[in-house]
C-alpha cells in the first residue's frame, strides 16, 4: 500500500459539542513514545505517513509548537497539512498562538457557532464559548488572519443563526477580512446525522423550517433533499454501501490505540482493531479487507433494504443523500444491535 494518514487523538479536545460527528472520548493525554510507536506499527506497510497528533481540536496543548515540528519530523516520505483550522480555545488562553498560526502560514481559520450566547455556550458544552469565540474572531483579524463563521442550524437555535448572520454583519467581519485579501464567508448546514448529531435526530430542521434569510447561506443547499424525498430515490436502488479505498488512507487512532477509518463516529461497530493487543500483518489484513464489524453488516444489505428497515417516509428533516446512507447503516446497525447484543464483545 502506498499513502497512509494517521490521525492521532493524542491531546483531546476541550469541548463537547452535541453535533461532534466523531462522538464524544475522554481526554487523555497518550502514553511518551506513542507516535514513534505508531509510526514504527505502520512503516513497513506504507510508502508515505502524514502524521497528525490530533483528531479532535488541533493545536490542544502548551507545546503546540513543538508538537507541530514532531509531527512533521515524524512522518515518512510526506509532510501533514496545516488546515483551516485552529484551536479557539488556544488562542484565548495563550498570546503566542496567533503568532505561531501566522509563522505557519495560516491565511485563514474556520470557527463553529451554534446562535448567539446561550445557544452556542449549550451546544459547544462550555459556558464562555460564544464569548471566545468572539474573541477569537477579534484576535484572528487583528493579526491579518480571516475568519470564516460555520454555524449548525436545527429547529432549535435557527432564529438565533438570522441573529448571529446579522452580528457577522455589525462586526462589519466582511470589510475586515476582505483587507486580508481572503474574504469572510458565513455558511450554515444541519452536519452528518451521526456521532453525537445522531442523539439530535428529533431536533434536526425539515428542509421548509429553513429560513428564508438563511437559505442562502446553506451549504450546497441545492443538493439537500427532504427525508422523504432520499426515501423515495433509494428505495429502489439495490446497489450496496461502498467503502472502496481511495489512494490514501486515513485512519483515526483513539487514546486507547483502537483504530478506526474515518467514514463515521469512532463507536464500537466501527472499530478495526486495537494496535496495542494486534499484530501488525493482522490488522493491516483488516485495514485492506475492510474486516470491520459495521462494513460487513453494509456488504449484506442493500441500500432499499436499508430504506425498508430505517427509512421514515414521514420526515421533512433536510439531509445530503450520502449523510442519509450512513445515517441508514449507523441506525440499521443500532436496531440489530438491540437483538443481538453479542456482536458488541469486540
Ligand atoms: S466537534 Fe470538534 S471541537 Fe467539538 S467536541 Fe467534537 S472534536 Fe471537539
Amino acid at each position: 500500500m502506498k499513502k497512509l494518514a494517521l490521525v492521532v487523538d493524542m491531546y483531546g479536545c476541550p469541548n463537547r459539542c452535541k453535533h461532534c460527528w466523531i462522538g464524544h472520548m475522554s481526554n487523555k493525554k497518550m502514553p511518551q513514545g506513542s507516535d514513534e510507536f505508531l509510526i514504527n506499527y505502520f512503516s513497513p506497510f506504507f510508502d508515505s505517513i502524514e502524521y497528525y497528533s490530533w483528531v479532535r481540536e488541533p493545536d490542544y496543548c502548551s507545546e503546540y509548537k513543538s508538537r507541530w515540528e514532531k509531527d512533521i519530523e515524524i512522518s515518512k516520505n510526506s509532510r501533514p497539512s496545516r488546515f483551516e483550522l485552529a484551536s479557539f480555545y488556544t488562542l484565548n488562553h495563550d498570546d503566542n498562538y496567533v503568532k505561531f498560526l501566522k509563522e505557519v502560514g495560516t491565511k485563514v481559520v474556520q470557527l463553529t457557532f451554534f446562535g448567539l450566547k446561550k445557544m452556542t455556550d449549550k451546544y459547544v458544552g462550555r459556558i464562555g464559548a460564544f464569548n471566545e469565540l468572539i474573541n477569537a474572531t477579534n484576535i484572528l483579524l487583528d493579526n491579518n488572519i480571516s475568519v470564516r463563521w460555520q454555524a449548525f442550524i436545527n429547529k432549535e437555535n435557527k432564529e438565533d443563526l438570522i441573529e448571529l448572520l446579522q452580528l457577522s454583519k455589525n462586526m462589519n467581519l466582511e470589510e475586515r477580512c476582505q483587507k486580508n485579501g481572503n474574504p469572510f464567508k458565513f455558511f450554515i448546514h444541519s452536519g452528518s446525522c451521526d456521532g453525537e448529531n445522531m442523539k439530535l435526530y428529533d431536533l434536526r430542521i425539515d428542509k421548509k423550517e429553513i429560513p428564508l434569510k438563511l437559505i442562502p447561506y446553506y451549504l450546497d443547499y441545492d443538493h439537500t433533499y427532504e427525508e422523504k424525498e432520499i426515501c423515495e430515490i433509494l428505495k429502489n436502488d439495490n446497489s450496496f454501501l461502498n467503502f472502496s479505498k481511495k489512494d490514501k488512507i486515513v485512519i483515526n487512532v483513539a487514546n486507547n490505540f483502537d483504530i478506526f477509518f474515518n467514514y463515521t463516529h469512532m463507536k464500537k461497530e466501527w472499530k478495526i482493531a486495537n494496535i496495542k493487543k494486534e499484530k501488525a500483518s493482522v490488522v493491516i489484513n483488516k485495514i485492506i479487507n475492510n474486516d470491520v464489524y459495521a462494513i460487513n453488516v453494509a456488504k449484506k444489505i442493500s441500500i432499499s433494504n436499508l430504506v425498508k428497515e430505517c427509512g421514515n417516509y414521514e420526515s421533512s428533516k433536510i439531509f445530503f443523500i450520502d449523510d442519509y446512507k450512513m445515517y441508514l447503516l449507523n441506525k440499521y446497525l443500532q436496531k440489530i444491535s438491540m437483538n443481538k447484543s453479542d456482536i458488541y464483545k469486540m
